[in-house]
């Protein structure tokens, strides 16, 4: 298949051992996430980065909600964040200090400079959890290794690619020894060594059959069903209005004096809400009718 046409995950194993993993790859999912700014080539890179890890850790972190992976730090990059939900929905955004000159490269370590990154599991019932993670290394892919660790006390592996067109990751994660078929103990070095050897053309040109043929061309390996993602805003007209609301009275009071409505475009689709003193009688009461 047409690897530029690919826009999905699919989650495969390794007979006789206790090696799972996942691999993604998104192209105009992705597109649609960095057409709606005009990104410099090293930013549509990192946060494709971002996007492929947020589709990695939806399908290994099953959880029925959004998960979300954002950089926080003090560096001239002020917001990177991928979020996903139980759809398959993607969306992220970057900001920056657009008079700096962004390199093509981008070293996470120091563009975040001291800077973290926080994963937000946010289900649709129930408590919300974040986890930080310690920039470790320079890349997301050492990061994501560690939040594995931490995590899931699990031995992971994350390669991730970018390259303004498409983004793609593959992840290799041990399970318990419990799990193991018996007799095959080198498999968890011999399968991360292979994977290690592959190149970013390879993530990102290759459809999944095709990528795990020329790494594993010698194992016996199963593939599970895939799952198409997309690109998906979760912004509504009523959270847009919560938000509004949420800046507290006597200031949407003043916008309204001052601008007549309110309007608010959403940063990850463009989508443009507009909203008149009508539409906030009920927050501001009968005051709002006496200027
Ligand atoms: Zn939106």
């Amino acid at each position: 298949m047409n690897s530029a046409l690919i826009n999905e995950i699919q989650r495969f194993s390794f007979d006789k051992t206790n090696v799972r993993g996942e691999r993604v790859l998104l192209s105009s999912a992705y597109q649609e996430i960095i057409k709606r700014k005009v990104y410099p080539l090293g930013l549509e890179k990192l946060l494709g980065e971002f996007v492929a890890a947020i589709a990695l850790l939806r399908d290994i972190i099953k959880i029925d909600g959004v998960l979300s992976i954002q950089a926080k730090g003090n560096g001239y990059l002020s917001a990177l964040m991928a979020e996903c939900d139980e759809k398959h929905n993607l969306r992220g955004i970057a900001q920056w200090d657009e008079a700096q000159e962004v390199p093509d490269i981008i070293s996470l370590k120091e563009v975040l400079a001291g800077g973290y990154l926080v994963i937000t599991i946010t289900p649709r019932n129930g408590q919300r959890y974040q986890g930080i993670v310690e920039i470790v290394g320079e890349s997301l892919s050492e990061c994501l290794e560690q939040y594995f660790q931490q995590s899931e006390q699990l031995p992971s592996r994350v390669w991730l690619a970018a390259n303004g067109a498409q983004c793609a990751g593959l992840f290799l994660q041990r399970l318990p020894a419990e799990q193991a078929q018996e007799g095959d103990e080198d498999a968890w070095a011999r399968l991360t060594h292979l994977a290690s050897t592959v190149k970013d053309e390879e993530l990102l040109g290759l459809d999944t059959l095709e990528l795990l043929h020329r790494l594993y061309h010698e194992e016996e390996v199963r593939l599970y069903d895939t799952n198409p993602m997309q690109f998906g805003c979760s912004c509504s007209r009523q959270r847009t209005l919560e938000a509004v609301i949420s800046i507290g009275t006597d200031e949407v009071r003043q916008l309204l004096i001052e601008q007549g409505s309110i309007k608010v475009d959403c940063q990850f689709c463009a989508e443009k809400y507009e909203f008149t003193e009508a539409d906030l009688v009920d927050l501001l009461g009968d005051q709002a009718q006496t200027h």
